[in-house]
């Protein structure tokens, strides 16, 4: 077992897009076995190598009993979307708010061996794989929904308990700064 620390949202991993993987070496093996470790322990439906901190187009999933991985993913949308289904994200801790997404999806990618493999989805595995799949680019279900929904997500969000707790410490200079702001 190797689960890592999740990051919460405001740490600028979250914001960052990932690198595709270019190694299928044994440290790729590895980061999908701590991914899997750290969903499963959370419990979560999906992580992305960057809730982990790892800059790597990777993600694992965990739906209708079905655990699986997907790395370098690419997605295919069904016009028709839900509007209603409530999403939540191991990286904002106990919020779930209603998320628009595609009804239907299909990702193309490979598993840890670097063999291509296709993952057909609908309702929650269509919404995990395109979730998972924002990730990797740096987008956050918040940014999904609409202006109003947003904007209620945003409240809750500050007022969570874990709320600012991702912030970068501020390190306080020992040098005189002769009042000026830095
Ligand atoms: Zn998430």
């Amino acid at each position: 077992m190797a689960i890592q620390p999740i990051r919460l949202f405001g740490d600028p991993v979250l914001r960052t897009p990932a690198d595709p993987v270019t190694d299928f070496d044994k440290e790729l093996r590895k980061l999908v076995k701590d991914l899997t470790d750290t969903m499963m322990d959370a419990p979560g439906a999906g992580l992305a190598a960057p809730q982990i901190g790892v800059g790597l187009r990777v993600f694992t999933y965990y739906i209708d009993d079905e655990l699986g991985h997907l790395i370098n993913p690419d997605l295919d949308l069904s016009a028709d979307l839900d509007e209603e289904g409530e999403e939540g994200c191991l990286s904002f801790p106990g919020l779930t708010f209603p998320t628009p997404r595609a009804i239907r999806a299909v990702a193309k990618g490979f598993n840890m061996y670097g063999e291509p493999v296709t993952i057909e989805g609908s309702e929650l595995m269509a919404r995990c794989l395109q979730h998972e799949t924002d990730h990797l680019n740096g987008v956050l279900f918040i940014d999904r929904m609409d202006v109003k929904q947003r904007k209620l997500a945003m409240k809750a969000i500050r007022e969570a308990e874990w709320s600012g707790m991702s912030a970068p410490v501020v390190k306080v200079s020992p040098h005189a700064t002769q009042g000026r702001a830095i």
